[in-house]
């Protein structure tokens, strides 16, 4: 049975459906929690986040759902928060008296092209490999530790619930022979930055937004007999666009949890995060 998610993108940003399309299947799913999460405004133009203008209806529309799901559903409200290599703290400083349920710090954007065009590591292959040439000198290595020093210096500087997709940069990077997840160098970046959220208490997602596409979840499954060594606390989120991927790859995945040793996960519950077992 999917226990909750507190990662998913309706359309105030760039997911496909209404906020209150997302509740139904959450209720449907029968989910004991529900968190909504569109991308926080930006402080430049951009097609995927939501606008800041439409941050009051964000909420008021928030505050309509509870109200009126509440026998069904506990719902939270939470924003897909963005930290960039320039403007550093803008987004977290931005949403900071929103009185926000959550918050999962993530990174899509590195740096820049040298003509100041962005660059989000999540776009096509194609775009990547143009980044690794006109940005990295052609090496895919630097842009990796470029997003790990990226991310650990957003677990120092910012305060947050929730890492999202904490190894996003592995499927585009993959397209390079110079870059494998097996390799040496790559473990210990991995397990760096494991040991800097252990030391944070910050809830890693196990994100399945790739798992039925790729196989893979983020972070890779390969991570999480040393997450549960670590006891880094973790929850299953699915960062859906769409409400009928709610919780996509959700069993399959609290499966290889349970092989890895994890024996429970977190959510939501009267404004407490808190662990359940895996059944
Ligand atoms: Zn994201
Ligand atoms: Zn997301």
């Amino acid at each position: 049975m999917p226990i909750s998610n507190f990662h998913s993108h309706c359309n105030f940003c760039d997911g496909r459906a209404s906020m209150e399309q997302f509740v139904q299947y959450a209720v449907a799913k029968k989910l004991s929690a529900f968190g909504v999460s569109s991308h926080a405004p930006v402080p430049f133009a951009s097609r995927w986040a939501m606008k800041a203008d439409d941050m009051p209806e964000y909420i008021q529309e928030f505050n309509r759902l509870k109200k009126l799901y509440a026998t069904k559903i506990e719902l939270y409200l939470g924003l897909e928060i963005d930290y960039f290599a320039n403007e550093k703290m803008a987004v977290f400083d931005a949403v900071k008296n929103v009185g926000l349920d959550y918050r999962i710090g993530s990174i899509h954007h590195i740096d820049n092209f040298p003509d100041g065009t962005r660059w989000n590591i999540d776009g096509s292959e194609k775009v990547f490999k143009l980044a690794t040439e006109q940005i990295y000198n052609n090496d895919v290595r630097k842009i990796v530790r470029r997003y790990f020093e990226l991310s650990e210096e957003m677990l120092c500087n910012a305060s947050f619930d929730i890492i999202g997709h904490l190894d996003k940069i592995v499927p585009n990077a993959s397209q390079f022979a110079e870059f494998s997840i097996a390799d040496k160098w790559y473990n210990n970046l991995m397990l760096s930055l494991l040991t800097t959220i252990k030391e944070k208490q910050i809830i890693v997602e196990i994100n399945t937004k790739s798992f039925l596409g790729r196989g893979i979840t983020f972070p890779n499954q390969q991570y999480f007999k040393k997450i549960n060594e670590l006891k880094i606390p973790v929850m299953v989120n699915s960062d859906c666009h769409y409400p009928d991927l709610l919780t996509a790859g959700f069993n399959e995945v609290y499966v290889l949890l349970k092989d890895a040793g994890i024996k429970s996960v977190i959510t939501r519950k009267a404004n407490k995060w808190l662990e359940v077992g895996l059944v």
